[in-house]
């Protein structure tokens, strides 16, 4: 009796220090920017965790990045990014020996040309249902992150990656991937009525982030500011960004919080043009698995403030 009771406690001991070790060997995945962490967590299980690289307040187009976070991209088991159009500061780290193993960039060539009919047969659905015509396979605007069609494309990648690790429960990734598009779709047609009602406001931006939010909810961008933040715009380009505030109808300036917006006032003064301010960084955004549909809805509540009777003067 005596020895089977130790044979037994042997038993629940090996099997506790093998619980031990595989608690030990959690998953670590890596966001370049909060946007994706919260791609990330809406498809991730809950064992996993998560964070973002460039911390609150800080813009990517200029973020250096101090030496002591290394530890984060050394720690991680999976580090996603966008990729070299838009991190640039970490092109060089993440496509070198020691970090491109394991990084995954969002919008990658290849990873494009592979969804692209997955894509085309989304979007034949999507343009039934909304009239909905434009294109997501073109161009170079890397704040891809702001199109829900898209978003999901890159929570498919997310899917595929986290799937590919040791151990992992692809059932539950599954079932998270489809609650995320669900809810997605579901917030998406919300928003689709909600914005209905700006299609005579003009609309400007500060930098291309806000583009693809625009085109996919048939809003009118009038102007942006600076195409590249990681530059001064131009005198020129400033007068006609100009010009347009002055014959515009109902303009409203989409600010941003990693922007000055003294700078705006500025370029405005003596102008009737109303003010709102989005975040195209998520920074208020609790990292949840419902989060992404609430940056969704943090987007368009600062897009309905320039609506004339919701205006601030
Ligand atoms: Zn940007
Ligand atoms: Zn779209």
């Amino acid at each position: 009796m005596r020895i089977a009771k130790t044979a037994i406690s042997l038993v629940l001991s090996a099997s506790a220090l093998l619980y031990g070790n595989s608690a030990l060997a959690e998953t670590y995945i890596l966001a370049s920017l909060k946007p994706l962490e919260l791609l990330v967590r809406a498809v991730a299980t809950e064992d996993m965790h998560t964070s973002t690289l460039v911390p609150a307040g800080s813009s990517p187009h200029n973020y250096s990045m101090a030496p002591s976070k290394r530890r984060a991209l050394e720690n991680a088991d999976v580090i996603f990014w966008v990729g070299p159009e838009m991190e640039t500061f970490l092109n060089r780290l993440l496509t070198g020996d020691e970090f491109g193993g394991r990084s995954v960039a969002l919008m990658a060539p290849d990873a494009d040309a592979a969804s692209s009919e997955r894509e085309n047969q989304d979007h034949s659905q999507h343009n039934d249902k909304h009239g909905d015509g434009h294109d997501h396979g073109d161009g170079e605007d890397p704040h891809i992150w702001v199109d829900p069609q898209m978003a999901v494309t890159m929570a498919e990648n997310i899917r595929d990656t986290l799937a590919g690790l040791d151990g992992t429960d692809k059932p539950a990734l599954d079932r998270n991937l489809e609650r995320f598009r669900a809810a997605v779709t579901q917030k998406e047609e919300q928003i689709r009525e909600q914005l209905a009602p700006l299609q005579d406001v003009s609309l400007f931006a500060y930098h291309s982030a806000f583009t693809r939010f625009a085109e996919h909810y048939n809003l009118k961008v009038e102007g942006v500011l600076t195409l590249n933040p990681e530059l001064s715009p131009g005198a020129r380009h400033i007068a006609d960004v100009q010009n347009s505030l002055r014959s515009a109808n109902h303009p409203c300036l989409l600010t941003e919080p990693q922007f000055n917006r003294q700078w705006w006032r500025s370029i405005t003064q003596g102008l009737d043009v109303k003010f709102s301010t989005w975040d195209p960084l998520a920074t208020d955004i609790d990292a949840t698995a419902n989060g992404y549909a609430e940056f969704q809805q943090s987007i368009a509540d600062a897009v309905l403030k320039c609506l004339p009777e919701n205006a601030e003067h």
